[in-house]
């Protein structure tokens, strides 16, 4: 069952336009992934480590390859500007990026790091994980922008918030640009 909808998803992203639409739709669903931390309160605390990182778009790549690469990129894109967003608030309870059980300890003060370094792992994987060519770059910077700016505005009410995640998407271009020269 699940094969044969990552099947069909998969046959989607042959076209560049099937592509487009993945990495989109992709986006649209982990930019609020991070938070399914709320399910397993229990377990991973709110603002886990484990959902609030760079793993939730690696494990698309590794576990879903058959979805392409524009759903790994648009994964990391959602998680990017999210993390983002959540860099904004205080670091204080809450706020804070917890370990899981049996540890339960926070980050503390280092949890805006933490945010901060993830969310630049993921803008610039959402790049790396891409085919040669502009068009690609094009598709996911597009795509970034608009989730930064509707996520920013629409979700938090907050222009900060759009410029933050939008300076993560670009400082992601910068990064993979100039390592992709190096
Ligand atoms: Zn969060």
């Amino acid at each position: 069952m699940r094969a044969d909808a990552l099947g069909v998803l998969g046959e989607l992203g042959s076209s560049v336009a099937g592509q487009g639409f993945l990495l989109a739709g992709t986006a649209a669903v982990f930019v609020a992934a991070p938070d399914i931390d709320h399910m397993a309160l229990r377990i991973l605390h709110h603002r886990s480590i484990l959902t609030h990182s760079v793993l939730l778009p690696l494990l698309v790549l590794w576990f879903a390859p058959e979805l392409g690469p524009a759903a790994a990129s648009g994964a990391a894109l959602g998680v990017a500007v999210h993390l983002a967003a959540d860099l904004l608030s205080p670091s204080r309870g809450f706020g804070r990026i917890w370990l899981p059980e049996p540890f339960q300890v926070s980050l503390g003060g280092w949890s805006p790091l933490w945010l901060m370094l993830n969310a630049l792992a993921c803008a610039w994987l959402a790049l790396d994980v891409l085919p040669p060519g502009e068009i690609w770059r094009l598709m996911a910077g597009g795509v970034g922008a608009a989730m930064a700016v509707g996520y920013g505005l629409v979700r938090e009410r907050s222009l900060l918030s759009a410029l933050v995640a939008l300076a993560v998407i670009a400082g992601g271009h910068v990064a993979e640009g100039w390592l992709r020269l190096t």
